[in-house]
Protein backbone atom coordinates (compact mmCIF):
# COMPACT_ATOMS: atom_id res chain seq x y z
CA UNK A 1 0.00 0.00 0.00
CA UNK A 2 1.84 3.40 -0.78
CA UNK A 3 1.67 5.40 1.60
CA UNK A 4 0.72 9.52 1.60
CA UNK A 5 4.07 10.76 1.70
CA UNK A 6 5.94 8.37 -0.78
CA UNK A 7 2.36 9.27 -2.88
CA UNK A 8 3.54 13.02 -3.30
CA UNK A 9 5.51 13.31 -6.54
CA UNK A 10 8.25 16.67 -6.51
CA UNK A 11 6.67 18.90 -9.13
CA UNK A 12 8.95 18.88 -12.16
CA UNK A 13 11.22 22.00 -12.48
CA UNK A 14 13.75 23.82 -15.00
CA UNK A 15 15.60 26.80 -14.55
CA UNK A 16 17.55 29.53 -17.64
CA UNK A 17 21.05 29.95 -15.89
CA UNK A 18 22.83 32.96 -16.63
CA UNK A 19 25.09 36.27 -15.18
CA UNK A 20 23.39 38.56 -15.58
CA UNK A 21 19.62 36.82 -15.69
CA UNK A 22 16.73 38.96 -14.97
CA UNK A 23 16.26 40.10 -18.29
CA UNK A 24 15.99 36.63 -19.35
CA UNK A 25 12.12 35.92 -21.15
CA UNK A 26 12.56 32.36 -20.79
CA UNK A 27 10.04 32.08 -17.83
CA UNK A 28 7.45 34.06 -19.42
CA UNK A 29 7.62 31.17 -22.50
CA UNK A 30 7.98 28.25 -20.50
CA UNK A 31 5.39 29.13 -17.61
CA UNK A 32 2.61 30.44 -20.01
CA UNK A 33 3.60 26.65 -21.56
CA UNK A 34 2.95 24.65 -18.28
CA UNK A 35 -0.29 26.77 -17.72
CA UNK A 36 -1.55 26.06 -20.86
CA UNK A 37 -0.86 22.23 -21.05
CA UNK A 38 -2.07 22.27 -17.01
CA UNK A 39 1.81 20.54 -15.94
CA UNK A 40 2.48 20.57 -12.31
CA UNK A 41 6.19 22.13 -13.00
CA UNK A 42 8.11 24.89 -12.60
CA UNK A 43 10.49 27.47 -14.32
CA UNK A 44 12.55 29.52 -12.38
CA UNK A 45 15.68 32.30 -12.86
CA UNK A 46 19.09 31.70 -11.98
CA UNK A 47 21.73 34.34 -11.41
CA UNK A 48 24.94 32.36 -11.08
CA UNK A 49 28.31 33.99 -11.54
CA UNK A 50 30.80 32.09 -13.68
CA UNK A 51 33.35 30.90 -10.78
CA UNK A 52 29.99 28.97 -9.46
CA UNK A 53 28.07 27.70 -12.54
CA UNK A 54 30.34 24.14 -12.56
CA UNK A 55 29.61 23.76 -9.08
CA UNK A 56 25.68 24.79 -9.62
CA UNK A 57 25.10 22.69 -12.74
CA UNK A 58 26.99 19.75 -11.26
CA UNK A 59 24.69 19.67 -8.89
CA UNK A 60 21.06 20.46 -10.65
CA UNK A 61 19.23 17.25 -9.22
CA UNK A 62 20.44 18.49 -5.79
CA UNK A 63 18.46 21.52 -6.75
CA UNK A 64 15.66 20.24 -7.79
CA UNK A 65 15.89 21.18 -11.69
CA UNK A 66 15.52 17.78 -14.33
CA UNK A 67 17.09 20.37 -17.09
CA UNK A 68 17.77 24.04 -17.74
CA UNK A 69 18.64 26.86 -20.15
CA UNK A 70 21.77 28.16 -20.34
CA UNK A 71 22.55 31.83 -21.92
CA UNK A 72 25.27 34.31 -21.43
CA UNK A 73 28.26 33.83 -20.27
CA UNK A 74 27.95 30.23 -19.51
CA UNK A 75 27.44 28.46 -23.19
CA UNK A 76 30.76 26.94 -23.76
CA UNK A 77 31.35 26.13 -19.89
CA UNK A 78 27.76 24.35 -20.06
CA UNK A 79 29.22 22.48 -23.35
CA UNK A 80 32.73 21.59 -21.74
CA UNK A 81 30.79 20.15 -18.29
CA UNK A 82 28.50 17.93 -19.96
CA UNK A 83 27.71 15.40 -22.75
CA UNK A 84 27.27 17.56 -25.29
CA UNK A 85 24.85 16.00 -28.84
CA UNK A 86 26.94 16.18 -32.53
CA UNK A 87 25.56 19.59 -32.91
CA UNK A 88 26.65 21.44 -29.71
CA UNK A 89 29.81 20.33 -30.36
CA UNK A 90 29.78 21.12 -33.66
CA UNK A 91 28.91 25.24 -32.60
CA UNK A 92 30.67 25.26 -29.66
CA UNK A 93 28.60 26.09 -26.90
CA UNK A 94 25.46 24.42 -25.21
CA UNK A 95 22.31 26.32 -24.59
CA UNK A 96 20.08 23.47 -22.93
CA UNK A 97 20.87 20.72 -20.51
CA UNK A 98 19.14 17.60 -19.36
CA UNK A 99 19.59 14.66 -16.82
CA UNK A 100 19.17 11.19 -18.15
CA UNK A 101 21.24 9.12 -16.09
CA UNK A 102 24.34 12.23 -17.15
CA UNK A 103 24.00 15.91 -18.12
CA UNK A 104 23.13 16.12 -21.77
CA UNK A 105 23.51 18.85 -23.81
CA UNK A 106 22.45 20.33 -27.01
CA UNK A 107 22.01 23.77 -29.02
CA UNK A 108 18.68 24.61 -29.54
CA UNK A 109 19.87 28.07 -31.62
CA UNK A 110 20.46 25.89 -34.30
CA UNK A 111 16.64 24.87 -35.01
CA UNK A 112 15.17 28.15 -33.41
CA UNK A 113 16.55 29.83 -36.28
CA UNK A 114 15.49 27.16 -38.73
CA UNK A 115 12.51 26.58 -37.16
CA UNK A 116 12.03 30.06 -37.14
CA UNK A 117 12.71 30.77 -40.70
CA UNK A 118 10.46 27.64 -41.97
CA UNK A 119 7.44 29.56 -40.16
CA UNK A 120 8.24 32.92 -41.60
CA UNK A 121 9.34 32.54 -45.00
CA UNK A 122 8.42 28.71 -46.63
CA UNK A 123 10.93 27.20 -48.86
CA UNK A 124 13.35 29.86 -47.91
CA UNK A 125 16.28 27.44 -48.49
CA UNK A 126 14.87 25.60 -52.13
CA UNK A 127 17.97 26.86 -54.33
CA UNK A 128 19.43 28.90 -51.87
CA UNK A 129 23.05 29.92 -53.04
CA UNK A 130 24.78 32.11 -50.78
CA UNK A 131 23.51 33.71 -47.63
CA UNK A 132 25.44 36.54 -46.07
CA UNK A 133 25.86 36.87 -42.25
CA UNK A 134 26.98 39.90 -40.36
CA UNK A 135 28.56 38.58 -36.87
CA UNK A 136 30.85 36.11 -35.89
CA UNK A 137 30.18 34.73 -32.50
CA UNK A 138 27.95 31.61 -30.63
CA UNK A 139 25.14 32.90 -32.24
CA UNK A 140 26.80 32.99 -35.68
CA UNK A 141 28.28 29.45 -35.48
CA UNK A 142 24.43 27.81 -34.75
CA UNK A 143 23.28 29.53 -37.92
CA UNK A 144 26.11 28.42 -40.07
CA UNK A 145 25.66 25.08 -38.93
CA UNK A 146 22.17 25.22 -39.42
CA UNK A 147 22.39 26.72 -42.99
CA UNK A 148 25.06 24.25 -43.53
CA UNK A 149 22.67 21.36 -42.42
CA UNK A 150 20.67 22.91 -45.21
CA UNK A 151 22.61 22.73 -47.95
CA UNK A 152 23.86 26.51 -48.17
CA UNK A 153 26.60 26.41 -50.79
CA UNK A 154 27.92 29.50 -49.93
CA UNK A 155 28.05 31.29 -46.69
CA UNK A 156 29.63 34.92 -46.42
CA UNK A 157 30.40 35.93 -42.97
CA UNK A 158 31.73 39.56 -42.22
CA UNK A 159 32.97 40.58 -39.19
CA UNK A 160 34.40 43.26 -37.02
CA UNK A 161 37.18 41.38 -35.96
CA UNK A 162 38.02 39.42 -38.79
CA UNK A 163 40.16 37.08 -37.37
CA UNK A 164 37.29 35.56 -36.05
CA UNK A 165 35.11 35.36 -39.49
CA UNK A 166 38.69 33.16 -40.72
CA UNK A 167 38.27 30.69 -37.18
CA UNK A 168 34.84 29.81 -38.71
CA UNK A 169 35.81 28.85 -41.91
CA UNK A 170 38.48 26.99 -40.03
CA UNK A 171 35.93 25.42 -37.76
CA UNK A 172 32.96 24.71 -40.50
CA UNK A 173 35.10 24.48 -43.62
CA UNK A 174 35.03 26.26 -47.58
CA UNK A 175 31.75 26.92 -47.90
CA UNK A 176 32.55 29.47 -45.38
CA UNK A 177 33.43 32.40 -46.99
CA UNK A 178 35.06 35.85 -45.06
CA UNK A 179 34.24 38.92 -46.13
CA UNK A 180 36.14 42.20 -45.16
CA UNK A 181 34.17 44.04 -42.64
CA UNK A 182 34.16 47.05 -44.64
CA UNK A 183 32.65 44.70 -47.90
CA UNK A 184 29.25 43.59 -46.36
CA UNK A 185 27.89 45.98 -48.60
CA UNK A 186 29.05 44.56 -51.62
CA UNK A 187 28.41 40.99 -50.80
CA UNK A 188 24.75 41.94 -50.94
CA UNK A 189 23.71 41.81 -54.59
CA UNK A 190 23.25 38.47 -55.45
CA UNK A 191 22.30 37.17 -51.37
CA UNK A 192 19.38 35.51 -50.97
CA UNK A 193 19.74 35.74 -47.15
CA UNK A 194 20.76 37.83 -44.64
CA UNK A 195 21.44 37.42 -41.22
CA UNK A 196 22.16 39.73 -38.89
CA UNK A 197 23.93 37.54 -35.89
CA UNK A 198 25.99 40.33 -34.25
CA UNK A 199 24.66 42.95 -31.07
CA UNK A 200 24.50 45.54 -33.51
CA UNK A 201 20.48 46.80 -33.29
CA UNK A 202 20.01 46.22 -29.47
CA UNK A 203 18.31 48.66 -27.27
CA UNK A 204 21.46 50.92 -26.32
CA UNK A 205 23.77 49.82 -28.73
CA UNK A 206 24.81 51.49 -32.25
CA UNK A 207 22.33 49.68 -35.30
CA UNK A 208 23.77 48.11 -37.87
CA UNK A 209 25.18 49.99 -41.16
CA UNK A 210 24.32 47.97 -43.98
CA UNK A 211 22.38 49.03 -47.14
CA UNK A 212 19.86 46.62 -47.82
CA UNK A 213 19.04 48.52 -50.52
CA UNK A 214 21.66 46.11 -52.66
CA UNK A 215 19.78 42.86 -51.87
CA UNK A 216 17.65 41.24 -54.48
CA UNK A 217 14.16 41.73 -53.98
CA UNK A 218 13.85 37.76 -53.14
CA UNK A 219 16.09 38.14 -50.27
CA UNK A 220 14.93 37.49 -46.52
CA UNK A 221 16.37 39.25 -43.91
CA UNK A 222 16.69 37.47 -40.06
CA UNK A 223 17.74 39.43 -37.63
CA UNK A 224 18.28 37.87 -33.78
CA UNK A 225 18.30 40.77 -31.81
CA UNK A 226 14.87 40.87 -30.33
CA UNK A 227 15.37 44.04 -28.14
CA UNK A 228 13.56 45.81 -29.81
CA UNK A 229 11.43 43.61 -31.41
CA UNK A 230 11.28 45.97 -34.45
CA UNK A 231 15.01 46.68 -34.99
CA UNK A 232 16.10 49.10 -37.67
CA UNK A 233 17.04 46.14 -39.58
CA UNK A 234 13.72 44.99 -40.02
CA UNK A 235 12.11 48.07 -40.19
CA UNK A 236 14.57 48.91 -43.41
CA UNK A 237 13.51 45.08 -44.72
CA UNK A 238 10.25 45.63 -43.97
CA UNK A 239 9.99 48.97 -45.76
CA UNK A 240 11.59 47.38 -49.13
CA UNK A 241 8.82 44.57 -48.40
CA UNK A 242 11.50 41.98 -48.15
CA UNK A 243 10.54 38.92 -46.37
CA UNK A 244 11.69 38.52 -42.84
CA UNK A 245 12.41 36.85 -39.68
CA UNK A 246 12.33 38.28 -36.40
CA UNK A 247 14.57 37.66 -33.23
CA UNK A 248 11.69 37.21 -31.10
CA UNK A 249 10.50 34.51 -33.70
CA UNK A 250 13.74 32.48 -33.22
CA UNK A 251 13.60 32.51 -29.06
CA UNK A 252 9.87 31.07 -29.33
CA UNK A 253 11.59 27.75 -32.10
CA UNK A 254 14.39 27.54 -29.68
CA UNK A 255 12.62 26.60 -26.58
CA UNK A 256 10.22 23.92 -27.90
CA UNK A 257 13.27 21.26 -27.59
CA UNK A 258 13.88 21.91 -23.84
CA UNK A 259 10.24 22.01 -22.56
CA UNK A 260 9.67 18.75 -24.13
CA UNK A 261 13.09 17.36 -23.00
CA UNK A 262 11.79 18.90 -19.47
CA UNK A 263 8.04 18.09 -19.29
CA UNK A 264 7.40 15.55 -21.79
CA UNK A 265 4.99 17.51 -24.00
CA UNK A 266 6.27 19.00 -27.72
CA UNK A 267 4.87 22.75 -27.07
CA UNK A 268 3.15 24.51 -30.24
CA UNK A 269 4.03 28.60 -30.12
CA UNK A 270 0.58 30.36 -30.56
CA UNK A 271 -0.40 33.83 -31.08
CA UNK A 272 -1.31 34.29 -27.87
CA UNK A 273 2.23 33.33 -26.24
CA UNK A 274 3.57 35.56 -29.12
CA UNK A 275 1.32 38.59 -27.63
CA UNK A 276 2.52 37.83 -24.44
CA UNK A 277 6.37 38.54 -24.86
CA UNK A 278 5.65 41.19 -27.27
CA UNK A 279 4.06 43.12 -24.37
CA UNK A 280 6.53 42.25 -22.22
CA UNK A 281 9.50 43.84 -24.23
CA UNK A 282 7.36 47.01 -25.21
CA UNK A 283 5.64 48.95 -27.62
CA UNK A 284 7.17 48.44 -30.66
CA UNK A 285 4.37 46.75 -33.48
CA UNK A 286 4.03 45.13 -36.42
CA UNK A 287 6.16 42.09 -35.70
CA UNK A 288 6.56 39.56 -38.00
CA UNK A 289 6.18 35.51 -38.11
CA UNK A 290 7.47 33.05 -35.82
CA UNK A 291 4.18 31.39 -35.64
CA UNK A 292 3.50 28.06 -36.71
P1 LIG B 1 28.82 37.23 -29.11
O1 LIG B 1 29.37 35.84 -29.16
O2 LIG B 1 29.23 38.13 -28.03
O3 LIG B 1 29.12 37.93 -30.54
C1 LIG B 1 28.82 39.29 -30.71
C2 LIG B 1 29.03 39.66 -32.17
O4 LIG B 1 28.64 41.04 -32.33
C3 LIG B 1 30.48 39.55 -32.63
O5 LIG B 1 30.49 39.15 -33.98
C4 LIG B 1 30.97 41.00 -32.48
O6 LIG B 1 32.05 41.33 -33.33
C5 LIG B 1 29.73 41.76 -32.92
N1 LIG B 1 29.74 43.14 -32.44
C6 LIG B 1 29.55 43.58 -31.18
N2 LIG B 1 29.63 44.94 -31.13
C7 LIG B 1 29.93 45.34 -32.39
C8 LIG B 1 30.16 46.62 -32.98
N3 LIG B 1 30.10 47.77 -32.26
N4 LIG B 1 30.42 46.67 -34.31
C9 LIG B 1 30.47 45.53 -35.06
N5 LIG B 1 30.26 44.29 -34.54
C10 LIG B 1 30.00 44.20 -33.23
O7 LIG B 1 27.21 37.18 -29.05
P2 LIG B 1 26.25 36.03 -29.57
O8 LIG B 1 25.96 35.10 -28.47
O9 LIG B 1 26.78 35.51 -30.84
O10 LIG B 1 24.89 36.87 -29.81
C11 LIG B 1 24.78 37.77 -30.90
C12 LIG B 1 23.37 38.34 -30.93
O11 LIG B 1 22.43 37.30 -31.18
C13 LIG B 1 22.93 38.98 -29.61
O12 LIG B 1 22.21 40.13 -29.90
C14 LIG B 1 22.03 37.93 -28.99
O13 LIG B 1 21.05 38.49 -28.13
C15 LIG B 1 21.38 37.36 -30.23
N6 LIG B 1 20.84 36.01 -30.04
C16 LIG B 1 19.51 35.84 -30.22
C17 LIG B 1 18.96 34.59 -30.08
C18 LIG B 1 17.48 34.43 -30.30
O14 LIG B 1 16.93 33.39 -29.92
N7 LIG B 1 16.84 35.39 -30.94
C19 LIG B 1 19.77 33.49 -29.74
C20 LIG B 1 21.14 33.71 -29.57
C21 LIG B 1 21.67 34.97 -29.72
P3 LIG B 1 33.57 41.13 -32.81
O15 LIG B 1 33.88 39.67 -33.04
O16 LIG B 1 34.35 42.04 -33.67
O17 LIG B 1 33.59 41.50 -31.35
Amino acid sequence: MTTGASAVRPRPAACVIGWPIEHSRSPLIHNYWLKAYGIAGEYRREEIAPEKFAGFIQSLAAHGYVGANVTVPHKEAALALSQPDDRARAVGAANTLWLDGALHSTNTDVEGFLDNLDACAADWDRGLGKAVIVGAGGAARAVIYGLSARGVERIMVANRTHSRAEMLRQRFGERVQPVGWNDRNAALHDAALLVNATTLGMAHQPQLDIDIGRLPSHAIVADLVYVPLLTPLIRAATARNLRVADGLGMLLHQAVRGFTLWFGKRPVITAELRALIEADLGPSNGARGGIT
